[in-house]
């Protein structure tokens, strides 16, 4: 790898984890990392939950399951060495209902077979630790944590500055084609050549490795998450992470609390299509984006066969009422009046033509290119392991 040239689409966090592990593994190589906002981390990145999940919810043996546990250890020990404020605060998944319970079960046992220390807590218990959130029976995730993904961004960004990678921002890639064995990435200021090209264009993944003739199978439908913030005289209801039991079959995790690192207490979120990859308000709509995901047939087969729970989601968007209904199943003594509107995030979420949600992450190598193509949750925990995996793949692509 000694003097080949790297060129990385994204300044999210793993655009910026990968190029990290790239300069580790071969300090001589050139990495040229690309974003086309005027700052780090706009998107997915800068706009989550700030979790460090432990990896209980995730299939064993899946990309999720083994990137996840192991990407949370690599981020707890930048994090320690970089001096960015992180908390091993643990979190709770609570089930409300008798019907509840198989799922609670099968969340336990992913989490034992992967690894993950956790308990059972009944009512008593899961009070002590929580205790204005209702439940008839919990698990407790003590190694759930919490940080701020954009803070460990800013401090990737100084240290690759420092190692000679050349960070530019406001730098949107609008064409990549090869040449020969090489890759050149046009952006409006001119022509980047590199040996390797790496995309980790979150929202926009899909496109860019269309633009680079290798359209993937599974497209990016955008589906915004809308939070609200615990008013700070209601933060007693919430000590640390209170989650509902998902449906395994989806990738989202269903409404819960989330104290964050600077003590806010976000309420959400919830799982509504955008009209625009980057609408983060319920009004922003892009015919372009809309025509794309509805020209589409595996978003329409998935609109089609969900059709009840995207209705659902879509009232909890347009009624607060409804989305507190859904908070209160969590913690009864939560009101309409104690929640402050907050921002949105949107989830890059690969959809097969089938009309399943690709549910793990999606990886693919072509001559001279790899495309990230689904890195949704918990790619933020994962993305020190995601981007050691793509620094080995440069390395393999050359061998
Ligand atoms: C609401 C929400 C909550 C979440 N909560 C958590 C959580 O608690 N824990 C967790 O582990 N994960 C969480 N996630 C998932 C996590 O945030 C993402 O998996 C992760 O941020 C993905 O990182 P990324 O670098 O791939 O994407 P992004 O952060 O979206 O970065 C991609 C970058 O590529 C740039 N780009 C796109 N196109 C181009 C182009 N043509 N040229 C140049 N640059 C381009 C974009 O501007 C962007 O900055 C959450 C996600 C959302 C949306």
């Amino acid at each position: 790898m000694r003097g080949e040239r790297v060129v990385i689409a994204g300044g999210g966090i793993l655009g910026l984890a990968t190029a990290y592990r790239l300069k580790q593994r071969w300090p001589d190589c050139s990495v040229t990392l690309l974003e086309k906002e005027g700052a780090l981390a706009t998107h997915q990145t800068g706009r989550n939950s700030g979790v460090l999940h432990s990896g209980i919810y995730y299939r064993p043996g899946s990309l999720k399951a083994l990137n996840c546990r192991e990407g949370k250890r690599q981020m707890e020990a930048f994090c320690e060495a970089e001096g960015v404020p992180y908390e091993i605060c643990g979190k709770v998944i609570v089930a409300t209902e008798e019907a509840q319970l198989p799922m609670l079960q099968e969340i336990y046992e992913r989490g034992r077979a992967n690894g993950v220390g956790c308990s059972i807590l009944e009512p008593d218990a899961l009070r002590r630790l929580e205790p204005a959130a209702a439940g008839i029976r919990a698990i407790h995730v003590p190694e759930t944590g919490i940080v701020d993904y954009r803070r460990v961004c800013l401090v990737l960004g100084e240290r690759l500055a420092a190692q000679g990678v050349d960070l530019r921002v406001g730098e949107a890639i609008v064409g990549l084609r090869a040449v020969g064995r090489e890759q050149v990435a046009a952006t409006a200021d001119g022509e980047f050549v590199a040996d390797h090209f790496i995309n980790c264009a979150g929202l926009h993944c899909d496109r860019l490795a269309r633009m680079g003739g290798h359209p993937p199978d599974a497209r990016i439908v955008p589906f915004r998450g809308e939070y609200f913030l615990l008013a700070p005289k209601a933060r007693h209801l919430c000590r640390n992470l209170i989650y509902p039991v998902p449906d395994l079959e989806f990738p989202f995790l269903g409404v819960h609390f989330t104290r964050r690192i600077d003590g806010t207490i976000e309420c959400g979120p919830n799982a509504v299509l955008a009209f625009a990859r980057e609408g983060y308000r319920k009004t922003d709509f892009s015919l372009k984006d809309t025509l794309e995901t509805f020209g589409y047939v595996g978003a329409r087969r998935l609109f089609r066969e969900h059709l009840r729970m995207g209705l659902g989601e879509l009232h909890r968007s347009i009624s607060k009422r409804a989305f507190v209904k859904a908070l209160r199943r969590l913690v009864p003594g939560v009101r309409e009046d104690q929640l402050e509107p907050a921002t949105a995030g949107i989830r890059a979420q690969a959809v097969a033509p089938s009309g399943k949600l690709v549910d793990d992450f999606l990886i693919t190598r072509r001559p001279g290119q790899i495309h990230v193509l689904n890195a949704p949750s918990p790619a933020a925990t994962s993305a020190f392991n995601i981007g050691r995996t793509v620094a080995a793949l440069v390395g393999e692509a050359r061998s």
